[in-house]
């Protein structure tokens, strides 16, 4: 039997075309895969095509889009043996690792890719970029299995996991990043397999997450920070769970207003993650006077995770209905390969 993957198409630039109104670019309807890429029937898969209705930029979405790409992928796990999902980069690092977390015991290749110009530019990385990622969702090792069974991030010549991935260049055609983990594999003459670094096909049932709670928010310090941004953000009405993004290794003021405020909403029952502004590197809390104070307060290590993934991590958590303590001891365990501890 031929092999078949689905390709769902999001929007994003990979897509795009110039709108002679306004001169900039807006999503357009590929109805078909094949009229844009004739190449693509070489490739002996059965290759099918669903296009959303409502096509955005990525810079528009919402956990309610996460909801209806997990539910087309569930809808069709089945009948498919891997999936392609086409959407911008912008936010495409939040939707990969929300997928992930979304999809439990995910069997199959999920992978994002998109493009840094539009398929109908003569240069566009899009062409390369969507054949890849096809080859990769398809690609079967020797038992027959697929070769990278979880949501990953396609981009030039490098496939990241996708909750380890960041967008960390808005030009260059290597638009992401994974700075603490190795690439899944590297797409040059031959697609070579880093299956050490692969997750492992799992035989249980897959479950779909749907419930995404909204109610978090990311803190950024910086020098200079005031005590009202601070007090302000921590008593957002709702907020359930906060990521600190913290300096190097997890450090942050020492200052007591800055402390206080921030065990006072702890034991408010907010959770607070504190997560590092940097690309490499982990986490250690009490390595440094500054950060001894929030492991004190009850602040949540992040280790190496990045900063989408521990947003999309926390409102899975939250969503599930696990009580405070179960989401503050979850945050701190590698659910789908996010973090190392
Ligand atoms: N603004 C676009 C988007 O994220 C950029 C891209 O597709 O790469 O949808």
């Amino acid at each position: 039997m031929k092999t078949s993957i689905l390709v769902l198409y999001t929007g994003g630039t990979i897509g795009m075309m110039r709108d002679a109104k306004t001169g900039s670019l807006v999503p357009f309807n590929f109805d078909n895969l094949y009229d844009h890429l004739p190449v693509l029937r070489n490739l002996d898969y059965n290759i099918d095509f669903y296009s959303f209705e409502n096509l955005i930029d990525s810079s528009n979405m919402t956990p309610e889009f996460w909801i209806s790409l997990a539910g087309k992928i569930k809808e069709n796990y089945d009948k498919y043996d891997g999936f392609v999902v086409l959407h911008g980069s912008d936010t495409m690092a939040y939707s990969a690792s929300a997928l992930s977390f979304m999809l439990e015991n995910l069997a199959k290749p999920v992978v994002f890719t998109g493009s840094q110009l539009p398929m109908g530019m003569v240069r566009s990385d899009g062409r390369e970029n969507i054949i890849a990622s096809i080859e990769i969702a398809a690609a079967k090792n020797q038992e027959g299995c697929p070769m990278v069974p979880e949501v990953s991030i396609l981009f030039e010549n490098q496939l990241l996991r996708g909750n380890r991935s960041t967008k960390h260049n808005a030009e260059h055609f290597n638009a992401f990043v994974s700075g603490n983990y190795p690439n899944l594999a590297d797409v040059g003459v031959r697609i070579k397999y880093n299956t050490e670094y692969i997750a492992q096909k799992t035989t249980k049932k897959l479950i779909v997450h749907t419930k995404m709670n909204s109610n978090v928010g990311i803190l950024k310090l910086f020098p200079g920070i005031t005590f009202n941004m601070v007090h302000n953000t921590l008593r957002t009405p709702e907020m359930k769970g906060l990521i600190l993004e913290t300096y190097g290794s997890g450090n942050a003021p020492t200052t007591e207003w800055f402390i206080n405020e921030l065990k006072a909403a702890i034991d408010n029952g907010l959770i607070i993650y504190n997560v590092t502004q940097c690309k490499s590197g982990s986490v250690e809390m009490g390595r440094y006077e500054t950060s001894l104070n929030l492991n004190k307060i009850g602040v949540v290590s992040g280790h190496d995770i990045t900063t989408e993934s521990a947003l999309a991590k926390l409102m899975y958590l939250i969503g599930e209905g696990y009580s405070r303590e179960e989401v503050c001891s979850w945050l701190q365990v590698p659910l789908r390969g996010e973090m190392t501890i």
